[in-house]
């Protein structure tokens, strides 16, 4: 398995010769599902004692599991959030895979964990915080969030325990009812306490409703988020207005911005995002609409200090790296292990710079607001909200989910669009999410038109 020899030599190749096909395409095939009796029928059984040779496990891929998953880089996938690595970030995805590196430590990853924390702070700077802010890059903003809240509680009892106070019986955390359903799950984690607060009617959590439902709380809230772009709409909560009530009652504030805080990029929407210089914790996912590949989500600290009290791991086999007093990503969230997932982004920032990231960003919110201008001149349609970022939603006339169901089917059937239909207070909708530079308007026009088709 691990020798060389002209067998492995010929792998080699037909692999990379594979990856430079997937890389070729423009674009490519949209692809879709299949049953998992079609997969077994056609895919065999792959798992033998004796296996079956790469070259047929790749055949089998390329013809059979691969044309089974959706393209989230087609410039038509505009279902939850797509994806849209650039082909510098894709590349380099390829070389960590065969470098081998070791990214929870500085003593084994030094040089690819001085790249990641380049990026990191860079994005810091962005958001407007201060040196001394860092963090690591973790699989998805599901754990990141969970990460943030862990070092928040952690950092809320140690300040009561130093001040000899009890601790609460029941921990707290409170979010819009708007939030992501990764802050639930994380409640759940860690038993606590989800308080959602009520949004206003375009959607955004107020400081004002963070105020009140904190007034009833009792104790034992240790942290409140406010959500940089909501997944459903790309909403912005008024984050100035929650960070002074954060401030004011010495709780840690935490944005997650997974999707939408990477719209802080372009200099039109910047000011939307006021107030997250404020922020103890933030997360951003580059795998959402920082153009970098799966997975990635960066997760920073104003203080990192407090991070690495809740989350570093102690054992005698890593006292060596604990006690060496170096930057170890691992000790900044939920996990030991790790890949240097930040590299494919930091290589794609380096090669292209910064502007590029601004004007891919702020070309997506542009088409956004191109397309919700054409559906608010179609009588038919109807927006559910106004886009703050780059997810428009929309309904159409009379349509019941069964219509929206067999259009989207038909869309993905004729290997045009993957656009699944959502639903906003029982009723349900079409939504683009668009994060691809290259989506283009006539494409997102024919998919309207395309519902006109429907009956
Ligand atoms: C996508 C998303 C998450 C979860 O991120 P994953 O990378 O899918 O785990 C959390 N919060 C918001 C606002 C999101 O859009």
């Amino acid at each position: 398995m691990h020798e060389v020899n002209e067998d492995s030599i010929k792998l080699r190749e037909e692999v990379f010769a594979y990856a430079r096909r997937r890389l070729e395409y423009d674009p490519a095939p949209l692809d879709g599902p299949q049953s998992p009796e079609w997969l077994h029928q056609n895919a065999g059984k792959t798992i033998s004692e004796s296996g079956i040779g790469g070259s047929q496990a790749l055949e089998i891929f390329s013809e059979i599991l691969a044309p089974s998953t959706i393209s989230t880089d087609h410039p038509n996938y505009l279902s939850f959030i797509p994806s849209a690595p650039t082909e510098a970030s894709k590349l380099f995805d390829l070389i960590v895979s065969a470098s081998a590196i070791y990214g929870g430590s500085w003593m084994e990853g030094a040089g690819a964990v001085f790249a990641e924390n380049e990026v990191l702070s860079w994005l810091a700077s962005e958001v407007g915080l201060p040196k001394g802010a860092g963090g690591v890059f973790v699989q998805g903003g599901t754990l990141g969030n969970l990460s943030a809240l862990v070092a928040a509680r952690h950092s809320a009892s140690q300040k009561l325990t130093s001040a000899g106070k009890p601790l609460p019986s029941k921990w707290k955390f409170i979010c819009s009812a708007e939030a992501h359903s990764s802050l639930k799950s994380a409640a759940a984690v860690m038993d606590v306490e989800i308080i959602k607060a009520p949004v206003d009617e375009t959607g955004h959590l107020r400081g004002s409703a963070v105020a009140e439902v904190l007034a009833t709380a009792g104790d034992g809230v240790f942290a409140i988020v406010a959500t940089a772009g909501t997944t459903n709409f790309g909403i912005v909560d008024k984050i100035d207005e929650i960070a002074a009530v954060a401030i004011e009652n010495q709780i840690w504030l935490h944005v997650d911005g997974a999707y939408g805080l990477a719209g802080i990029l372009s200099p039109e929407t910047k000011p939307i995002f006021a107030g997250v210089e404020k922020a103890d914790s933030f997360i951003v996912d580059p795998h959402k609409w920082l153009f970098a590949p799966f997975d990635a989500c960066a997760l920073v600290y104003r203080n990192p200090e407090l991070a690495r009290a809740a989350h570093t791991q102690h054992g005698e086999y890593l006292e060596t790296l604990t006690e060496s007093g170096d930057w170890n990503p691992s000790d900044y969230a939920y996990n030991l292990t790790r890949r240097p997932r930040g590299l494919p982004l930091w290589f794609s920032l380096a090669t292209h710079g910064v502007a590029a990231y601004r004007e891919g960003v702020r070309q997506n919110i542009d088409l956004a607001k191109q397309i919700a201008e054409v559906i608010r001149n179609k009588p038919d349609l109807e927006l559910v909200r106004e886009p703050e970022l780059s997810v428009v939603v929309f309904t159409k006339k009379d349509w019941t989910l069964k219509d929206y169901d067999s259009w989207s089917a038909k869309l993905l059937a004729r290997g045009e669009a993957f656009v699944v239909p959502s639903s906003h207070q029982g009723k349900p909708n079409a939504r683009f999410a668009i994060v691809n530079p290259r989506t283009e308007i006539s494409a997102l026009v024919a998919i309207l038109d395309s519902m006109d088709e429907e009956r």
